[in-house]
């Protein structure tokens, strides 16, 4: 198998990781516990599920047989990926991984919890965890996933072998869409730019004409924001945008997973489903309704860091540091509105959406955080 084939293969940028991983497999004897980190649009949850999918295959990663398959759709009987909508994990979330820890692969090499968002556990679920990764059952890997080391207790990573991704160049995230998704060079460049490398964003905002002009309509938001009721009518406006847009991106996810489930089970993709797999479906089903409420979290945090980006544009121009333009194609209107602040003003809206962000994530109600903010961002005084 070549270097960049297989389930590692849209693993871009991150080729030290793809060597760490593959040995690791190639061992046959890898560590039962393992914390992958890297910020969000690296490809944590990616990883784990590839590193996931290669311990299980007797090609070391195939993408194409039985196992493989089952792994990229979720269905795989060895493979858990839980995820939680909550701010954090709760305690019985956990014991129940315990216990399902404890079960034999049914038949496949190794049982694989590939655990998301491991920094949203509290300090009593981690000691609950501690234990079971300790001294697992000797089948089992428990694969952590957070933004950074720092972001788990010490206990926990002590105990682990870290992966640690970064986020990929922007030629070479575009790189992949043009080659995988069929992009025109440019289309690529423009989407992988817009989205901060991030690559499943970047694949959205170029496949989905609406997503995209809810992202341009986001980012122009501020640029025409002259008053307090004008900051309300804004913010109104960008919450509502965020929800529109986790729903579509939450249903478009449900349809590509059916559709992956239907390979993985070999059923045509208008075949009736039978009886004895509706189950399967139906957790499908079950594990999107639990996902809606975390996704408009989401869709306003990278609301959000579409904004910060728009700031950070500004206070490029106003320090004339010559460095590319993330929102290039709105370098008029950004020079427009760099002429209304000064680059301590600048700054002070970057705080604010700092600020905004972890509002969010503590389940501020997000028609006040996103208030707030606007009035933030309201230009107070022209000067240059
Ligand atoms: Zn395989």
């Amino acid at each position: 198998m070549s270097a960049g084939a297989g389930v590692f293969a849209e693993l871009v940028g991150q080729s030290a990781v793809v060597e760490q991983l593959r040995t690791a497999v190639a061992s046959g004897a890898p560590t039962h516990a393992w914390l992958f980190t890297g910020p969000p649009g690296s490809g944590r949850s990616n990883a784990a599920r590839a590193f996931a999918a290669a311990l299980n295959c007797d090609q070391g990663g195939c993408g194409a047989c039985q196992s493989c398959r089952m792994v990229a759709a979720g269905a795989h009987p060895a493979v858990q990926l839980v995820s939680t909508e909550n701010v954090s994990y709760r305690i019985d979330d956990v014991r129940e991984l315990i216990t399902t820890a404890q079960d034999r692969p049914q038949g496949f090499r190794w049982r694989v919890i590939v655990m998301e968002d491991a920094d949203r556990m509290t300090e009593r679920a981690t000691n609950v965890l501690l234990k079971s990764i300790e001294e697992p059952p000797p089948q089992t890997i428990w694969v952590l996933c957070a933004p950074s080391p720092a972001d788990v207790l010490v206990t926990i990573r002590s105990r682990c072998r870290a992966v640690s991704l970064r986020i990929p160049p922007t030629e070479e995230v575009a790189r992949l869409l043009a080659e995988r998704d069929g992009l025109s060079a440019q289309e690529a460049e423009f989407s992988a730019r817009i989205s901060q490398n991030h690559i499943g964003v970047a694949r959205r905002l170029a496949s989905d004409p609406q997503a995209r002009q809810r992202r341009e309509q986001t980012v122009s938001l501020p640029l025409k924001v002259r008053s307090a009721s004008g900051a309300v009518l804004a913010a109104a406006e960008l919450v509502t945008m965020a929800q529109a847009d986790a729903e579509s991106e939450s249903s478009a996810r449900l349809e590509q997973e059916q559709a992956a489930l239907r390979r993985s089970l070999g059923l045509e993709p208008e075949e009736k489903v039978p009886a004895k797999l509706r189950t399967q479906f139906k957790r499908l089903e079950d594990e999107a309704t639990r996902r809606a409420k975390r996704a408009v979290t989401d869709s306003l945090d990278r609301t959000l860091i579409d904004l910060t980006a728009v700031y950070r544009d500004v206070l490029s121009i106003k320090l004339g540091t010559g460095a590319p333009l993330i929102n290039q194609h709105l370098a008029s209107q950004l020079a427009e509105l760099a002429e209304t602040l000064s680059p301590e003003q600048s700054l002070a809206c970057l705080d604010a959406l700092s600020t905004a962000r972890i509002r969010i994530t503590q389940n501020v109600p997000p028609a006040l955080a996103i208030e707030a903010l606007m009035m933030q961002l309201i230009p107070r005084t022209r000067r240059g």
